[in-house]
């Protein structure tokens, strides 16, 4: 299958989660697919690559929760390491901490002081790009922590939001825009 087929096969919708008026875009249908998973772990792990081919970071970012799944894989494909970015409260030693709004409230992401050596280059990744809050907020952290970001892909891109609007100026890329 290719990987247009996967994402089709293996993307979801569903009505009114978590609220109602909203369609959550499930991906688990495709974790369980291994052809699916393996061929969606490569395709984002050419956002850490040249055109030759060569790997270009040092490390890869993982957003709480389904970014963990996604980029873990892509950091040992690509021979790199892997850096958690956290909910507040859940990392044990010295952190940075963001805080971003979202539709009701506010949220706040946190990564170690000490995740990166100064001038790493990172890779950023997570499971669907919507506002864009949450990748921007994790933009800050690794720019705090004087790491350099390379770039941010995600599987899923979500158009009618401002995601991409809010983010301009960064290198991003989605394996399918809907
Ligand atoms: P944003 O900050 O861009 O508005 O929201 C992105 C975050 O919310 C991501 O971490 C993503 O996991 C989650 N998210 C928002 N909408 C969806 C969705 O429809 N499906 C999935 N799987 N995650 C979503």
């Amino acid at each position: 299958r290719s990987l247009e087929k996967v994402l089709t096969d293996g993307i979801r919708d569903i009505p009114d989660y978590p609220q109602a008026g909203v369609v959550f875009k499930d991906i688990t249908p495709l974790l369980a697919d291994h052809e699916g998973f393996s061929l969606v772990v490569q395709a984002l792990a050419t956002a850490g690559r040249d055109a030759d081919g060569k790997v270009v970071i040092d490390k890869v970012v993982g957003i709480e929760a389904r970014g963990f799944i996604l980029a873990a894989p892509v950091a040992l494909a690509l021979g790199a390491g892997f850096v958690p970015v956290r909910k507040k409260g859940k990392l044990p030693s010295a952190t940075y901490e963001e805080s971003y709004a979202l539709e009701y409230g506010e949220a706040t992401i946190e990564v170690h002081q000490d995740a990166f050596e100064p001038g790493d280059r990172v890779l950023v990744i997570d499971d669907v790009l919507a506002t864009g809050g949450t990748v921007e907020a994790c933009l800050r952290l690794i720019r705090r922590c004087g790491a350099e970001v390379v770039g941010t892909t995600v599987l899923l891109e979500l158009s009618f939001l401002p995601g991409r609007k809010r983010l301009d100026g960064e290198q991003v890329s989605a394996l399918v825009t809907v």
